[in-house]
């Protein structure tokens, strides 16, 4: 049955790439016994209520049968577990917009995938999008050590590197100036090369950041010939790197991130309608990220919602005595400002929009509060901005899946799909706080304790002193010359 299974997927993914299709396999070569798991609560990823658990058949990593009872199978060779009549399952959670680059010695954003990877799967998002890499080969790497059994953490979609002038960070402020990673005079053929060399890294989902219209509308293009989406940051970077919203859905864009409008309301938004009614009908997809635009204001409003946990123990102990010094960075937008992205939220939901709203953190660390968390910080701001908590783990869940195309294998609790599940202690459609609350986590059907993950990663996100740094510093990488992306 296994070597079944693994031939199948292989064929199917070699066509596709040869480095993704192991993101689909079980790496265990010793199989696992047949699970089944009753009691509780289920919620399946797309109603809008929870129903009670019918019991769960897992077998060979996926779930292979609902309304099953434990009776009917030997008892010797199947586990069981029985849940709570607190409890209720879900299925595991995706994070669309989910930074592993942290800032924390002032150096710049880079990736650290080991321990933040275990944070997402402890806190039950089992599937990551990076939205955007400054060392995309640790990214990739650990997707596939993750892959090959050799680490734990959530399947982990590798975007690659921006593609535009991001690549040299906050250091582009207008469009004139120069970025060596992303020249003013990229060619054509440079820009759909870099695309190529992503997608042979096994990336099916590009971050586009700082773009000119004609290059979006280039990068969209190659993109789509290898069956990539593609997302982007559209923003206001002194008008002159403004890609139009509806341009670039025309040009075909999958995914838009943090405002539908590039005004706080009034007339700079008067184009809302128009926009979301081609969102609705060209499908494109939407991530608010309302907790980081929030950021301090929001965690002052609420504290209780949006603190619950120690986060600051997941640094060592020099980096959180970095980070204390450093102290909160302003929040990225205002208040009016923000009122206008919960509405633009609520606007595309209420105008039918629900099956387009997927869940990104966008929390790049520059504080004590890690993305992991910040996760469900996201769900309660959404909750908060008025959609209903049904909606909002539909977006976190099957819509993740449907985003990133693989909701034929992922997102849901349907008889066929991949076991990524989690168990949560109460009702999450209720409160939407208890989704944080979470008690068990499989990915394919293997069990990860949530408590143990979070042990692992004390005290070990950061430099350990001065002398540490090394690793925690960004360097441009030159699109000519010496791109460690073409070794
Ligand atoms: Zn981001």
């Amino acid at each position: 049955m296994r070597g079944t299974v693994r031939i199948f997927w292989a064929a199917i993914f070699l066509l596709v790439s040869p480095q993704i299709w192991a993101q689909w396999l079980h790496p265990s070569s010793v199989p696992l016994p047949d699970t089944i798991i009753q009691g509780g609560w289920l919620f399946d990823g797309f109603s809008d209520q929870r129903q009670a658990n019918p019991g769960i058949l897992i077998r060979a990593g996926r779930i292979a049968e609902l309304g099953v009872n434990p009776a009917d199978f030997p008892l010797a060779t199947t586990r069981l577990i029985v849940l709570d009549k607190a409890e209720t399952i879900l299925p595991g959670m995706f994070d669309l917009h989910a930074h592993y680059n942290l800032d924390l010695i002032d150096e710049g954003r880079v990736e650290e995938v080991i321990y933040n990877g275990a944070l997402f799967l402890a806190n039950g998002v089992t599937t990551t999008w990076s939205a955007g890499e400054y060392y995309p080969e640790r990214v990739i790497a650990q997707r596939d050590r993750i892959d090959a059994g050799e680490a734990i953490g959530p399947r982990l979609f590798a975007s690659g590197p921006y593609f535009g002038a991001f690549r040299c960070e906050y250091s582009v402020k207008v469009a004139a100036d120069e970025c060596i990673g992303w020249p003013n005079d990229i060619t054509e053929t440079e820009i759909r090369n870099e695309v190529d060399v992503w997608q042979r890294a096994g990336v099916s989902s590009i971050k586009i950041k700082q773009a000119t219209p004609e290059e979006m509308r280039i990068l969209i293009d190659q993109a789509h010939k290898h069956g990539m989406t593609t997302a982007s940051h559209l923003a206001n970077y002194n008008v002159e790197y403004d890609v139009d919203l509806q341009a670039a859905i025309l040009m075909g864009l999958d995914r838009v991130e943090h405002q539908l409008t590039l005004g706080s309301g009034g007339e700079r938004s008067a184009e809302l309608p128009e926009v979301i009614d081609l969102m609705l009908e060209h499908e494109v997809y939407y991530d608010a990220n309302l907790q980081m635009y929030g950021g301090i204001n929001e965690r002052r409003a609420h504290p209780d919602d949006m603190l619950w946990t120690n986060e600051a123990q997941y640094f060592t102990p020099y980096t959180q005595e970095l980070l204390t010094a450093r102290g909160d960075p302003p929040p990225e937008s205002g208040a009016k400002e923000f009122a206008q992205r919960e509405r633009e939220l609520r606007l595309l939901y209420e105008a039918g929009g629900r099956d387009l709203l997927v869940v990104g953190t966008d929390e790049p660390v520059y504080t004590l509060l890690l993305p992991g968390f910040a996760y469900h910080r996201e769900l309660w701001a959404m909750h908060h901005a008025g959609l209903p908590n049904a909606v909002v783990l539909q977006a976190a869940t099957l819509n993740g899946a449907r985003a990133l195309g693989v909701h034929d294998r992922l997102g849901s609790i349907e008889a066929g799909k991949q076991a990524d599940l989690i168990v949560v202690q109460g009702n999450p459609l209720q409160d939407i706080k208890a989704a944080r609350h979470v008690n068990r986590v499989f990915k394919a059907g293997v069990e990860y304790d949530p408590q143990a993950l979070l042990k692992s990663a004390k005290g070990k996100i950061g430099p350990n002193g001065p002398d540490d740094h090394a690793d925690w510093v960004l360097h441009y990488r030159a699109l000519r010359g010496d791109d460690l992306s073409q070794e």
